[in-house]
């Protein structure tokens, strides 16, 4: 055995190290992000838009698991008109980092977060004259964007509802009405034209809210699959997520993107290292253990956001080869087979997604095991795991 061990010294020093640093290098544990790969995502969206058709980024979810802050910044670089989210924590993040772009909260504040939401300029979400007076009532002067409900079934007013709200908004001298946005349902209906029929609705609210004098300056309804699919829906401003972090799902796309990842990496390190012998007692009767062994500890668990249960055929990269992760998972560690990589030592960086040498763990590969897709993993990605952006 060695003595000692150097050879991370260069991987580390090659980073370009963000403040998510040192919790990094402290418990070994961090993402790798690529904010190159983001701004790309966003200039192939950029490219197929009408110059006076807005981007609001949707950051959602602290950024889709990348880091809200970061993410905005580089965005709002590249020139994006404003962003939206659902948390506090994620708008709070946004300003943080010196954004000050207009900036839409998804339902989920409410108005004991007024404080906040005025000191940072937030736009909230209205979906009904009940939470338009709340909002009033604790706001000196209410930005709001009003929600239709297109047949989502979810937030927003009824297309039959949603004339009246704009001009109970519109009426009131406190509130400043920024935009109007619809978000397209996924529910499976009978009629095929479903999404057509959604697209009209708002278009009846529209030419009602003209006539009526009370249609805001902003429109919007297309995510990535929207905006990928039905050019039209354009409107004058967009609100896809999915698509900067990397991922379309449109089924039919008539605008063709080609995407990065932003995920490159998720990255753990080797915490423990033996071979197993017989002082040890009986094997454990669970796939993958046998005499003889050498079994990794990884300083990454179930609480870190991989799954709870190891799936089958998990594996991580370590010096460069495939090792298999062995069930069962817990909060804080993982093992994994290191039988047939005998270099492998105490503090080696472990890759559970992204490439070593010529080995590569996909995202498809990495969302399938963990029995989800690749925004769904994106949604795994645990707010308490260092992002280093590269
Ligand atoms: C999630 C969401 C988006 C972005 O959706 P993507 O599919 O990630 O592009 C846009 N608007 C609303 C209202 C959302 O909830």
């Amino acid at each position: 055995m060695q003595p000692c061990d150097k050879t991370q010294t260069g991987f580390f020093s090659s980073l370009r190290l963000a403040s998510g640093w040192e919790s990094a290098a402290s418990r070994g544990n961090w993402y790798e992000i690529d904010l190159d790969a983001i701004r790309h995502n966003y200039r192939q969206l950029r490219a197929h838009l009408h110059g006076t058709v807005k981007i609001f980024a949707c950051l959602k979810r602290n950024g889709y698991g990348c880091g809200a802050g970061p993410v905005a910044r580089a965005l709002a670089t590249e020139g994006a008109d404003g962003f939206a989210v659902a948390a506090l924590a994620d708008a709070i993040a946004i300003r943080e980092t010196g954004v000050d772009l207009p900036l839409l909260l998804y339902p989920g504040a409410l108005p004991t977060a007024a404080d906040t939401i005025q000191s940072l300029g937030l736009t909230v979400t209205v979906s009904s004259v009940d939470e338009l007076d709340r909002w009033r009532a604790v706001m000196n002067r209410s930005r709001i964007f009003i929600k239709a409900d297109l047949g989502f079934f979810r937030a927003g007013a009824t297309p039959g509802e949603t004339g009246q709200l704009l001009a109970t908004a519109h009426a009131c001298s406190d509130v400043e009405v920024q935009g109007l946005y619809a978000h397209l349902s996924e529910l499976p209906t009978s009629t095929p034209s479903s999404t057509i029929e959604q697209f009209a609705r708002l278009q009846r609210i529209l030419k009602e809210a003209e006539a009526s004098g009370t249609r805001p300056p902003v429109i919007m309804m297309s995510s990535t699959e929207g905006v990928l699919q039905y050019p039209e829906m354009d409107l004058n401003a967009v609100d896809p997520g999915a698509l900067f972090v990397g991922f379309a799902e449109a089924v039919r796309p008539v605008r063709h993107v080609t995407l990065r990842p932003a995920l490159k990496a998720i990255s753990t390190s080797l915490v423990s290292i033996k071979q197993i012998d017989a002082s040890l007692g009986p094997i454990p009767e669970m796939a993958g253990f046998r005499s003889g062994m050498t079994i990794g500890v990884l300083g990454m668990g179930w609480g870190d956001g991989f799954p709870r249960h190891v799936p089958a055929r998990a594996e991580a990269l370590v010096r460069g080869q495939r090792a298999r992760l062995l069930p069962p998972a817990h909060l804080e560690h993982l093992r994994i087979d290191l039988t047939d990589i005998p270099d492998a030592r105490f503090g080696d960086q472990v890759l559970l997604l992204g490439q070593q040498g010529d080995q590569k763990i996909t995202h498809e590969q990495v969302a399938a095991q963990w029995g989800t897709d690749v925004v769904g993993l994106y949604g795994q990605l645990r707010d308490h795991i260092a992002r280093v952006y590269v």
